[in-house]
């Protein structure tokens, strides 16, 4: 199976509602798909989502990653030397994980294909189904309690908060949400690097006092700052996740041997993928840290492709997959099934992405 020819398009999926963390909003997902097309007709489909305010990945970025770097170094090769198309993904540009983790999701759908046999089996995996939390953004509190209880209402029983923009309203927000939702939901917090260390112990044990139950929270504290983070998680009663602070193995790998958090969030176009997510989960077994698995505003491409890294690997016990639920529509053809909360994997070859409705692609290579 060679590889002949790289296309990339760009897919336009609206949003039910704007998205709002406290870096940025966003009201519609704007993808770089990815095709990796070969001389048996196989094609493998990728996708990278810009998120510039977090990988420094913009669009253009992500196509120039790609045109000058990856399809020079993938065109021509074939699928079934993988590990060396992985060793080679690696090196040909620096940085750049949401365009390696396109080409290397692609790739994997590919390599799948090839032996015809799904990715999460291929990975040694057996779970056939996982159940993701769903994202509520930063607003007013009223607001904040709206899209909670609409959230439980389309069957939801695990809330991702949003909060970190103003410390003070923080639990005031937390509060409101806690009072208003059935008392066995869970809710986990997303900080995305808003407070300083000291500031993140005085709100977080403040909101456990108030019998909030939080059950953890994603980066309090900002990404570079390993210190800051050792610092909230030996203080703070809620467990501390890091997300922000880990994109490569090797970062992960550090994180654990500080004992900086008591668990990291995996994304795909952190680290470039699954070959490098799969170092992240071995290390985590090691370690015996649990991981959880999220993702950007993507679409269902890229999303379907931690699906099956969830259901290959138990260590992964959080899932933060609610990239294709939080669209209008999905115009994505095969893959996981997203039913609300509920997510199955494909048994399809491959990733088993059939492609992509017609007209919705706008094709630039
Ligand atoms: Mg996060």
């Amino acid at each position: 199976m060679k590889i002949t020819e790289i296309r990339l398009g760009i897919l336009s999926v609206p949003l039910r509602v704007p998205f709002k963390t406290a870096l940025r909003s966003v009201s519609s997902v704007e993808d770089v798909i990815m095709e990796i097309h070969t001389d048996t007709g196989a094609v493998g489909y990728g996708e990278a989502p810009p998120t510039g305010a977090i990988t420094g990945d913009t669009t253009g970025a992500i196509i120039g990653a790609i045109q000058d770097h990856i399809a020079k170094t993938l065109v021509g090769r074939d699928v079934d030397d993988f590990e060396n198309l992985m060793l080679a993904l690696d090196k040909c540009v620096v940085k750049n994980s949401s365009a390696k983790a396109a080409a290397d999701i692609a790739l994997w759908d590919l390599y799948g294909q090839l032996y015809n046999i799904p990715v999460y089996k291929l990975m040694g995996g057996s779970r056939k189904s996982i159940t993701t939390n769903i994202t509520i953004s930063v607003n007013e509190p009223d607001e904040m309690v709206r899209d909670a209880l609409n959230a439980v209402e389309r069957g939801y029983d695990c809330l991702k908060v949003k909060v970190g923009k103003e410390s003070e309203k923080d639990i005031a927000r937390l509060s409101a949400i806690r009072e208003a939702v059935p008392r066995d939901t869970c809710i986990r917090i997303d900080a995305n690097q808003g407070w300083s260390p000291k500031e993140a112990v005085r709100i977080l044990n403040g909101m456990q006092e108030r019998g909030l139950d939080i059950e953890f929270v994603e980066q309090p504290v900002k990404g570079h700052d390993f210190e800051g983070l050792k610092y909230v998680t030996e203080r703070s009663y809620v467990p501390v996740l890091a997300d922000e602070s880990v994109f490569s193995p090797a970062d992960a790998l550090k994180i654990m041997q500080m004992r900086a958090a008591d668990m990291v969030n995996i994304k795909l176009m952190k680290c470039g993928g699954l070959y490098n997510a799969l170092k992240i989960t071995s290390a985590a077994e090691v370690y015996g840290v649990e991981c959880m698995i999220g993702c950007m505003l993507e679409a269902k491409i890229s999303v379907n492709a931690a699906v099956h890294l969830a259901c290959a690997k138990q260590i992964i016990t959080k899932i933060d997959l609610d990239g294709p639920v939080l669209c209008r529509e999905d115009p994505i053809l095969g893959g996981a099934v997203f039913e609300e909360k509920d997510i199955t994997v494909s048994d399809e070859p491959g990733l088993g992405i059939r492609g992509i409705e017609d007209g919705r692609l706008k094709y630039i290579c």
